[in-house]
């Protein structure tokens, strides 16, 4: 991209709706860019305090370089150094890079003030020497080490997984391989429990990432893309010929690649190099594609925002589990009230009685116990059946222990929340009969902590919730004739979800009470 473009691009008006500009290499690194100081200075004279983003292999340049570029970067801004092993192992797939190099420049970013991220992506080669790496990482002052799960050896072709994957030199012959971690808590949860149907990629809901975080990428030839997976669809080899990770059939369109027919219907007007940025927005490029996804793959849906943004196959997001907007959610009884809510919120899958699943049910309990594997967040929300009938069974407890069970067996991560009420909480006598409402959320209440406590002791790496709801402010309460004008507001519960589940991976919030006054008249 030439610097005139750039510097139209950063102009000040359209730099004052901007939270963050994120340099990320698709086909290279960005600090290899001859002006890529210059770039960066620039933008920050005239957006002092938007956030500047990079990724890089931190291989290039000496620490003055390195330390000239913290100060310009300044509060406003983090690099992730992409390091994935130590010195007898980076450079195996960051070929060239060496170790000591990116050691000390890192070392020089952060000595002039400037916060790092390291970024360690999983191996069987590296595989042992994470914690060592994680220590290190303390010891020079990174401010946070990740883990990344790789999902680079998914077979896009055949939905597989690949054992090895050839490192090739420059006349093509093969050097090495790498091959995925055989440590089942490295290894990323879509490649290693493939089972998708064809007619997923029909049928899943679509989370775009670009349209949940309100963002776009420039590609360095300038065109404005919703994300860097339609720019794999341009230039990635495997679209051309045969070259790992392969080309789903689906990806085709009449024999063309479908993302790429779409980018070049209306390439001018998404052009930054022939259109300013707010145009851009405003092509029928976007409708084109927020209008697939209604449709099925074969008849208009993109197979890519299928296959990368569904619900249930989900190696992009699965790699980096600290990005919790990109977790996947369950929610049972998502047909009314708070479950529809949440569910609609978090473009989130789940069942109810009307989608034929019954938590009374033993053998529904656990066909939802095996779907939750695919998932991040499982809200436990539906009960039984009405207050005080007698067909409740403690189904929501039945699954919470079905649920727990095989995210155990599976050493999965993630969040359990269940959602009880303040019911439990009054003591009544059991006149005229026991209520089973109160005592089956009662259980789940006492059950839920079980299940935080083996979060805490080290037993399971997944965490568990209970949030104890009042009444709550739907439409069924306001229908009611006990209804006061005061609830739980439905927001206020999803607010609060969104905070514990993004709460340091090492804590757990065991549980929350919401109270309401049913006689507030306060504004
Ligand atoms: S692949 Fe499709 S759904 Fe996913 S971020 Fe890109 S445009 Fe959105």
């Amino acid at each position: 991209m030439s610097l005139e473009t750039l510097d139209r691009l950063f102009a000040v008006e359209t730099l004052k709706n901007i939270h963050q500009v994120f340099f990320c290499g698709s086909y290279g690194d960005p600090i290899v860019h001859p002006n890529f100081v210059d770039i960066v200075r620039k933008l920050r004279e005239r957006a002092p305090t938007v956030w500047i983003y990079i990724h890089t292999n931190g291989g290039v340049h000496d620490p003055v370089w390195w330390s000239t570029l913290a100060n310009i970067i300044g509060d406003y801004g983090r690099i992730d150094f992409n390091i994935d092993g130590l010195a007898d192992t980076n450079h195996l797939y960051r070929r060239n890079v060496i170790f000591d190099k990116v050691i000390n420049n890192a070392q020089a970013f952060i000595k002039a003030g400037a916060k790092a991220k390291w970024n360690f992506i999983v191996f069987k080669h590296n595989q042992h020497q994470v914690d060592e790496a994680r220590m290190l990482s303390t010891l020079i002052g990174f401010e946070e080490f990740v883990v990344r799960k790789t999902g680079r050896f998914l077979d896009h072709e055949e939905l597989t997984e690949y054992d090895e994957w050839p490192v090739k030199n420059n006349q093509g012959q093969t050097e090495y391989v790498i091959e995925p971690p055989t440590i089942d808590q490295y290894r990323n949860a879509s490649t290693k429990n493939v089972n998708i149907e064809p007619s997923y990629f029909s049928e899943t809901k679509i989370k775009c990432d670009a349209m949940e975080n309100k963002k776009v990428v420039i590609t360095a030839e300038g065109l404005v893309l919703p994300c860097n997976f339609f720019e794999h669809n341009m230039y990635d080899a495997r679209f051309y010929q045969d070259a790992k990770p392969g080309a789903n059939k689906m990806s085709f369109v009449d024999g063309e690649n479908h993302v790429q027919k779409i980018i070049n219907k209306y390439r001018d007007e998404i052009d930054i190099n022939k259109t300013s940025l707010e145009r851009a927005m405003r092509s029928e490029f976007w409708t084109e594609v927020m209008l697939s996804w209604e449709k099925e793959i074969g008849c208009g849906r993109i197979f890519e925002c299928a296959f990368t943004c569904g619900q249930k196959l989900t190696k992009v997001w699965d790699q980096n589990k600290s990005v919790t907007h990109a977790y996947r959610y369950y929610v049972t009884g998502n047909n009314r009230g708070l479950g529809k809510y949440l569910s609609d919120e978090y473009v989130g899958d789940g069942c109810s009685r009307s989608s034929g699943l019954d938590i009374t049910n033993p053998d529904d309990i656990q066909k939802i116990a095996k779907d939750s594997l695919m998932y991040d967040v499982f809200i436990n929300n539906a009960f039984d059946g009405p207050p005080d009938t007698d067909w409740a069974n403690y189904g929501q407890v039945n699954l919470l222990q079905e649920v727990y069970k095989i995210w155990k067996e599976n050493n999965k991560s993630g969040h359990i929340i269940n959602i009880s009420s303040v019911g439990c909480r009054d003591i009544v006598a059991p006149e005229p009969e026991f209520e089973t409402y109160r005592v089956a959320k009662a259980a789940l209440d006492y059950a839920s902590k079980q299940c935080a406590a083996s979060f805490k002791n080290g037993i399971v790496d997944f965490r568990t919730t209970l949030i104890t709801l009042d009444r709550l402010d739907t439409e069924l309460s306001r229908s009611r004739d006990n209804w006061t004008g005061n609830g739980v507001d439905l927001k206020d519960i999803k607010n609060f979800i969104d905070y514990l589940v993004s709460v340091k991976r090492n804590t757990v919030i065991q549980d929350a009470v919401f109270y309401v006054n049913f006689n507030h008249k306060g504004v």
